[in-house]
């Protein structure tokens, strides 16, 4: 079974519905490095999380790094997306700030991104992104997923994704579509077949 390098029960669960099949969490891997997020880029973090943990198991593992980029802020919170507000994960204080930062602002244009690493000890990083565009809402709305959901509406929507529910999300997120190109290529087809 494929280890996905991540200890988000929400990110966990989004991938194995999508994929159809069951992973591993880091939860499930005694001894798992604790790696910090440091990387400039999403792929720099993907890679560094998959890496480590392909590196212990000595085989193929699955890392994701995600995050939001809103125009207006020059693509902010975009790495640090978890910890706008200073406390990891704590979504509420993340999405207080973000609407804070744009109080005055017009342009309300954004994306998720993901970006997902399948690493192996002995072999070159296979790196996919998907993104999905969309805006910020003036107002948090909806109570499904998680993070920036209840203020992220995606384009060609009225509603957030907090509002449109799990369904939508997994049809058109960042999420869905990095694994719709990871699942066309043949390499990385093959790797998650056989474990
Ligand atoms: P990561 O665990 O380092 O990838 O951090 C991802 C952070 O980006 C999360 O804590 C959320 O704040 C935000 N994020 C990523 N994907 C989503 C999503 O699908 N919905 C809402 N927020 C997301």
């Amino acid at each position: 079974m494929i280890t996905l390098a991540t200890n988000n029960l929400h990110k966990l669960q989004e991938f194995q519905d999508l994929l159809g099949t069951s992973l591993r969490s880091l939860r499930d891997v005694p001894g798992a490095p604790d790696v910090v997020e440091d990387g400039e880029t999403f792929e720099a973090n993907a890679v560094k999380k998959a890496q480590a943990l392909a590196d212990l198991t000595g085989d193929w593992t699955l890392a994701d790094d995600s995050g939001l980029e809103v125009d207006a802020l020059g693509g902010a919170p975009g790495v640090h997306s978890a910890r706008f507000a200073g406390e990891h994960g704590n979504d509420a204080a993340n999405n207080r700030l973000l609407l804070q930062k744009l109080e005055q602002t017009a342009n309300r244009a954004a994306r998720f991104v993901c970006v997902l690493a399948l690493c192996h000890p002995k072999e070159r990083p296979l790196i996919f992104r998907g993104e999905c565009e969309g805006r910020i809402a003036l107002t948090p709305s909806g109570s499904a997923g998680f993070g920036y959901d209840p203020l992220f509406i995606p384009q060609g929507r009225e509603s957030s994704f907090a509002t449109l529910g799990p369904d939508v999300k997994q049809a058109i997120s960042h999420r869905a579509r990095a694994l719709e190109l990871l699942l066309a290529n043949a390499k990385a087809r093959e790797v998650l077949h056989r474990s």
